[in-house]
């Protein structure tokens, strides 16, 4: 089969042909045909030696996919051939306190050794098996395309969940596809007094056609803002991960608001903040890793929202066939746009998806 294979050691990411095709093993695993799969912030941070990866041997990289089932463990009773499928690339040990008090996102012998596509070979591939605790059936209307994107929504939903209630007055910075999903699920959930910042004039392009009546400026401009003594924000959901935007989002939060770090920062960033305006506002920060079973969730999202939000055409994501991955735009743009300053804000595109046809 084809597959793009991720090798630590050298730093290379290699297409290959020839990969041969993944095997059921265990009675509990699945075989998936994959459809699509995205190409996540976390893909570029690795494939740039930022992140952790499976150091042992080149692992297929892509942990957000969507795809059909063709073949079944013996032990598999609630998943048949044919069913569509996204796939939880996340899963705790089941044994540490973390796990067995609900919390497996906290688990560290599981999350940071089985993540599929991560530590495991994952999406960016025709084939990929998983066990059937972490794939979850999607309902026959929603489309594969719009299924590849359930895993950063359960992200989103997990984040949505822990930060209630969120006030009225919401601050989203960055508005690469996170903030462009975060954009439609504030939509229809009946927000309205919603700003969006984003430093890439391709990306505010995409976020401003959604056209959902919210507010869409550049990073400058609410730098600017703050300068001259904006108004605060009841909640700021920084999907950046940039350092700058994080401090500028930490002194607009509102007297008992919140601050949510959803994006990710590389584990070596540092920001600097006055505690002081943490006490005086009484402003709770939020760390949000990942999506404890979230999922199911996020696929009720997507069926929810359905075409009116989330056509990949509306969402700014262009889509590839898996032997392009060296196309212009793919990853030679992106990872030469985030080198000269390190930012996230200077990506130039929004999330890819590759097709696997
Ligand atoms: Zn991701
Ligand atoms: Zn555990």
């Amino acid at each position: 089969m084809q597959a793009l294979l991720f090798n630590n050691k050298t730093k290379e990411l290699t297409f290959k042909e020839d990969q041969p095709l993944p095997k059921i093993e265990l009675g509990n695993e699945v075989l998936i045909k994959v459809a699509y799969a995205g190409v996540c912030g976390t893909d570029l941070h690795i494939t740039e030696g930022q992140f952790m990866v499976q150091e042992h041997f080149p692992v297929i990289l892509g942990h957000e996919f969507s795809g059909e089932v063709v073949e079944i463990g013996k032990d598999v009773k609630t998943l048949k051939i044919g069913d569509k499928v996204v796939v939880d690339p996340n899963r705790g040990c089941g044994v540490c306190k973390h796990c067995q008090s609900g919390h497996p996102n906290y688990c560290a012998p599981g999350y940071e050794a089985n993540t599929i596509g991560i530590y495991k070979h994952g999406g960016w591939a025709n084939y990929c098996v998983a066990p059937v605790e972490q794939v979850i059936k999607a309902p026959p209307g929603i489309e594969l395309e719009q299924a590849a994107l359930a895993e950063p929504l359960s992200c989103i939903s997990h984040a949505y969940d822990l930060i209630q209630p969120l006030g009225d007055r919401i601050l989203i910075q960055g508005g690469g596809i996170i903030g462009i999903l975060w954009m439609c699920v504030l939509h229809s959930k009946g927000f309205r007094n919603v700003t969006v910042t984003e430093a890439c004039e391709s990306r505010l392009r995409i976020a401003e056609h959604l056209n959902l009546g919210f507010r869409v400026i550049h990073a400058d401009r609410l730098k600017c803002e703050v300068e001259g003594g904006c108004e605060f924000f009841d909640a700021v959901i920084d999907c950046s991960g940039n350092v700058s935007a994080i401090e500028l989002g930490l002194t607009i939060v509102q007297r008992g608001g919140k601050f949510c770090m959803f994006g990710v920062s590389p584990p070596g960033a540092t920001v600097s903040l006055k505690p002081y305006i943490i006490f005086q506002r009484e402003i709770r920060v939020y760390g949000i890793r990942v999506n404890p079973y979230s999922v199911p969730k996020a696929v009720d999202i997507i069926e929810s929202l359905g075409k009116k939000y989330l056509t990949l055409e509306h969402l700014g994501v262009r889509v590839y066939k898996l032997s392009n991955y060296n196309s212009t735009h793919v990853f030679n743009d992106i990872s030469h746009d985030l080198m000269p300053l390190g930012s996230s804000h200077l990506r130039k595109n929004q999330k890819f998806t590759k097709v696997i046809s």
